[in-house]
């Protein structure tokens, strides 16, 4: 059911959470804006322009906005994603977290013998 689930969410349409996707952007189909709640597209830029991509929600003004909601350049917001992530799988983490595993490895196979 889970992994059921997770497909569905991977679809990456406007009701589900999406996955990532490859390209400059880390967090392609992942990101939502804190102002309005909806998903952030990709501003790719041009080859010769030496900045990096953007995180653009532009759902406002798809609907009829003067405006766009917000937008902000991909590389802060990846970078602190990827510092996250690192922080996560930190040794100490990955260690607390094998233990636990462990235990409920037990609690399951004491279970089984019931
Ligand atoms: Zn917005």
């Amino acid at each position: 059911m889970q992994n059921r689930q997770q497909l569905r969410q991977n679809w990456n349409r406007d009701m589900s959470q999406g996955t990532a996707r490859e390209g400059p952007a880390l967090l392609q189909g992942l990101v939502y804006g804190g102002v309005c709640g909806r998903k952030m597209a990709i501003q790719n830029r041009a080859a010769r322009e030496k900045r990096s991509p953007s995180y653009l929600c532009q759902g406002e003004y798809e609907d009829g906005a003067s405006h766009i909601c917000q937008s902000m350049t991909t590389r802060p917001v990846d970078a602190g994603v990827v510092a996250a992530f690192l922080d996560a799988i930190s040794p100490v983490r990955l260690e607390v977290a094998m233990r636990v595993l462990e235990q409920v490895e037990h609690t399951v196979a004491a279970l089984a013998r019931w």
